[in-house]
């Protein structure tokens, strides 16, 4: 007899989301890596996808294996395939240990793979492009652990300057003068993996467009099993819809053993809430809703060709 062949497994999911393509794979235990290429960024490095080669950045949530065990090999691909200037953003406590990691790969290679990992401490940014940084929060969960915002910053000429000539608004930026007004806009947020706590109500996250959450959680036996390993319930997420205002919720890290039908069947009793939330892993049901978004933007035959 003929045994049979491999699962495939490791398949990323992929949503798009105006103007964002979220892709990844994430699995509780097992890997979480998300990327979004239009902005150069990845959260957690549990395995090397091809899309997060192509990031500049990577936004470390917390040091478990499953978040973490493919950072060596990032930064080997990177270095592989001649993309410079790879960094991995982590929380301060995290950076020392993941150094003497990178360390030793020098030794059980034989070679240097350039690295850099950078420290950032709860509640400040580093900048990404003009007007857009990403920000770090504190979560909780069972080690130091960090939820990210991505933030764009508007600048808006306050009211009262709106008649003056330029030279004298540049006069005036030159003298120090406030002479904008900032508004912030969080475009993407990351809870990484974290118990619920208010934290999760900031306006980086209750104001972002789309939040990318972890839901390890969604049996309603398993409430408690939330709490004990310091992680996100579907039933969490429920009650935090009332505050988030994301057009997207982008659930993630669901445990292997969830059923997706079953994740389907909780999405399904939010009733109006129920288009905001995706599942990463449901391959079908976004294979489904890209179709749609082609068919959209797709020109029907019986039309002529304008131009
Ligand atoms: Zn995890
Ligand atoms: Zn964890």
């Amino acid at each position: 007899m003929i045994p049979k062949q491999p699962p495939r497994d490791g398949q990323p999911g992929f949503l798009y989301l105006p103007p964002y393509r979220i892709h990844g794979l994430s699995v509780a235990g097992e890997h979480t890596t998300i990327t979004v290429p239009e902005l150069g960024v990845t959260f957690d490095m549990g395995q090397c996808t091809r899309a997060s080669l192509s990031s500049d950045l990577v936004a470390l949530s917390h040091s478990h294996m499953d978040h973490v065990g493919a950072i060596p090999y990032w930064f080997s691909q990177r270095f592989f395939q001649k993309l410079e200037g790879g960094r991995v953003l982590c929380h301060p406590e995290g950076v020392e240990p993941l150094q003497r990691m990178l360390a030793s790969w020098v030794d059980v290679e034989r070679q240097k793979t350039p690295h850099e990992i950078i420290a950032i401490e709860p509640d400040s940014d580093v900048p990404l492009r003009q007007n857009i940084g990403i920000r770090a929060i504190e979560t909780r969960h069972t080690c130091p652990s960090l939820g990210f915002s991505i933030i764009e910053t508007r600048h808006k000429l306050k009211p009262e300057y709106r008649d003056l000539p330029q030279s004298e608004l540049r006069r005036m930026k030159a003298d120090g003068d406030e002479i904008t007004t900032n508004t912030e806009i969080p475009l993407i947020a990351y809870t990484g993996d974290t118990d619920r706590g208010d934290f999760l109500e900031r306006d980086e996250f209750a104001k972002a467009r789309i939040i990318v959450a972890e839901c390890t959680f969604v049996d309603a036996d398993h409430r408690s099993r939330a709490r004990i390993g310091r992680h996100l319930h579907f039933d969490d997420i429920a009650e935090l819809l009332s505050t988030w205002e994301a057009e997207h919720v982008v659930l993630v890290h669901l445990s292997r053993r969830t059923l997706l039908s079953e994740a389907r069947e909780r999405i399904a009793t939010l009733g109006d809430d129920a288009d905001r939330i995706h599942l990463l892993m449901d391959h079908r049901t976004n294979r489904r809703r890209y179709e749609a978004q082609l068919e959209a933007v797709a020109v029907p035959d019986s039309e002529p060709n304008a131009g």
